[in-house]
C-alpha cells in the first residue's frame, strides 16, 4: 500500500559571497516586514479595537515599498516578504484558536534567519535550484535524492546560529507503507537513566557520545560566560557554543530517526505517555533540557511516521501513575522516589522501574483503545483515512472517542493482547487476594 504525502527535505548548501549577501539582505527585510506588520496590527487593536486582515497588511507592504526610506525592500525578492505576512497571519490564527501565545517581534540576534520562496520565486531544473534575484544556482550538497520526479512547491532558505546554510524543499512524495503484518504492540516510557524503556523489557540507552557532548556544551557555556560583553572574543565563544549545540541536535535527530523508524516498522500500535508528566519533576539542568527536547522530537517523529505507515499511536494522559503501579497485579505502591531503580511488589514480582512503567503505559493505552475513553485525540490525520492521498481540510470536527472505539473491529490481535494482559492481571490479583486479604486499592 502506498500513501501520498508532502515531505520537506533539507540540504546543506554553500552560497558564494554574492548569494550570501543577497540572502542576508532578504532575511533582514523579511524580519523588518514581519515586525512592522505585527506592530501595525497590534496598534490597530490596542488603540482602535480594529482587526487588520492579511490583505490589509499586504496593501501596507505595497505602500511601504513606495516610500523613500523603505525603497530598499524592492531590492530583494517580493515573495519572501509576502510569505512573512502569511506567517504572521498564521501566528494570529494560532493565537485566536488558543494554540499559541500572542506573536512576538523577530529579533536580529535570536530569531531564526529564514526566507520562504514559492514556485514563482525559484527555478528548479535538472537538479539545479536558482532563487529569484540570483543568477547562479545554489551549490547544494545532495545528501540524498529528491523523491522521483518531484519538483518542490516551496523552498525555505535558512541559516543556523552556527553559520551553516540550509535549504528545505517541500515535495510530493509517495510512501511505501510498511507491511500491515506487523502485529506488535509496544509501550514506551522515557527512562530515567536510559533514553527509553520499552514494555518488551528492552532499554534503549543514550548514544555513547551524548555524555561527552553535554560536557563539551557545559564547557563552552562556561567559557562564554567569562568573556566581556560585546568583545570579539565573546562573539567567537558564542559561535563555539552554537557549533556544539548544532552537533548535539544533529546527532540526536539522527538517533531518534533510526529509533522511531524501527518502532513504527515493528509495531502496529505504539503507546506513549504525555510529556507533561515529566515536567512535574522540577529540574533545570542542561542535561534535562536536552532530554526533554529529545522526547518532544521523538513524539513528533512517531506521530508523523505512524500516520505515514497506518499505525496507531496512543498517548495516555498525564495523571496516569505509570511508575507506581505494579504491571503484574495492578497494586499501587504508595510512593516511588526517583532514586528507586527497581522494586518488588507485594505479589512477589520484581520490576525494573522504567520497564514496569512502559508495561503500564501499554496496558493503559490498550484499555483506552478498547474502551474508547480517557485519551485525548491525537493528530486528526493519523486516524482519518489512511489510504486517502489528501489531507483532511482544517476545521474538520474531531472524531469522538466512541467513534474511534468502532475502529477496534480491525484490531483483533490488539484486543487479544489487551485482554491477555487484563486476564493475567486479574488472575494474579485473585491469587494474591486469597493469600493476603488486605489488597491495595
Ligand atoms: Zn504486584
Amino acid at each position: 500500500m502506498t500513501r501520498a504525502v508532502k515531505r520537506a527535505l533539507k540540504y546543506r548548501f554553500y552560497p558564494n559571497p554574492e548569494q550570501a549577501a543577497e540572502l542576508a539582505r532578504t532575511f533582514g527585510c523579511v524580519r523588518l516586514v514581519y515586525n512592522m506588520a505585527l506592530q501595525a496590527r497590534t496598534e490597530a487593536w490596542t488603540l482602535r479595537q480594529e482587526r487588520v486582515s492579511y490583505n490589509t497588511t499586504s496593501a501596507m507592504l505595497t505602500a511601504w515599498k513606495k516610500t523613500e526610506e523603505l525603497a530598499f525592500l524592492n531590492e530583494v525578492s517580493s515573495v519572501p516578504l509576502q510569505q512573512a505576512l502569511r506567517h504572521l497571519q498564521m501566528a494570529y490564527t494560532n493565537f485566536f484558536a488558543k494554540r499559541a501565545k500572542y506573536p512576538t517581534f523577530k529579533s536580529k540576534k535570536k530569531s531564526r534567519r529564514s526566507a520562504e520562496y514559492t514556485t514563482s520565486a525559484f527555478r528548479y531544473r535538472d537538479g539545479r535550484l536558482t532563487l529569484a534575484k540570483m543568477t547562479e544556482p545554489l551549490d547544494i550538497v545532495w545528501s540524498r535524492p529528491l523523491p522521483g520526479s518531484a519538483s518542490p512547491s516551496t523552498v525555505t532558505v535558512s541559516q543556523d546560529a552556527a553559520g551553516r546554510w540550509f535549504v528545505s524543499l517541500l515535495c510530493d512524495d509517495v510512501i511505501e507503507q510498511a507491511p500491515a503484518t506487523a502485529t506488535g504492540v509496544v509501550g514506551v516510557d522515557a527512562g530515567l537513566d536510559s533514553l527509553l524503556a520499552l514494555s518488551t523489557g528492552e532499554k534503549i540507552t543514550n548514544p555513547r557520545h551524548e555524555r561527552r557532548d553535554r560536557a563539551a556544551l557545559a564547557r563552552a557555556h562556561r567559557n562564554l560566560a567569562k568573556k566581556e560583553q560585546g568583545s570579539a572574543n565573546r562573539a567567537r565563544a558564542r559561535l563555539k557554543v552554537a557549533r556544539v549545540h548544532a552537533r548535539i541536535t544533529d546527532r540526536r535527530r539522527d538517533h531518534l530517526h533510526k529509533l522511531t523508524t524501527r518502532l513504527v516498522r515493528e509495531n502496529q500500535t505504539i503507546v506513549i505517555e504525555d510529556l507533561t508528566v515529566r515536567n512535574m519533576v522540577n529540574n533545570h539542568s542542561l542535561a534535562r533540557a536536552i532530554s526533554d527536547a529529545a522526547w518532544r522530537q521523538f513524539r513528533t517523529m512517531l506521530e508523523y511516521k505512524a500516520d505515514w505507515h497506518g499505525r496507531t499511536l496512543v498517548v495516555v494522559d498525564r495523571w496516569f501513575p505509570s511508575s507506581k503501579l505494579c504491571s503484574a497485579c495492578g497494586a499501587l505502591a504508595e510512593r516511588m522516589p526517583l532514586n528507586v531503580r527497581s522494586w518488588t511488589c507485594r505479589c512477589g514480582r520484581t520490576h525494573d522501574r522504567d520497564v514496569n512503567a512502559a508495561r503500564n503505559i501499554l496496558a493503559e493505552g490498550l484499555s483506552v483503545i478498547a474502551c474508547g475513553g480517557g485519551v485525548r485525540p491525537q493528530r486528526e490525520s493519523s486516524r482519518t483515512g489512511r489510504s486517502s492521498a489528501k489531507q483532511e481540510p482544517l476545521g474538520q470536527p474531531r472524531e469522538s472517542p466512541s467513534f474511534r472505539a468502532g475502529r477496534i473491529v480491525n484490531h483483533a490481535p490488539l484486543l487479544r493482547a489487551g485482554l491477555e494482559i487484563l486476564a493475567e492481571r486479574l488472575s494474579t490479583c485473585w491469587g494474591q487476594r486469597r493469600r493476603t486479604p488486605t489488597a491495595t486499592a
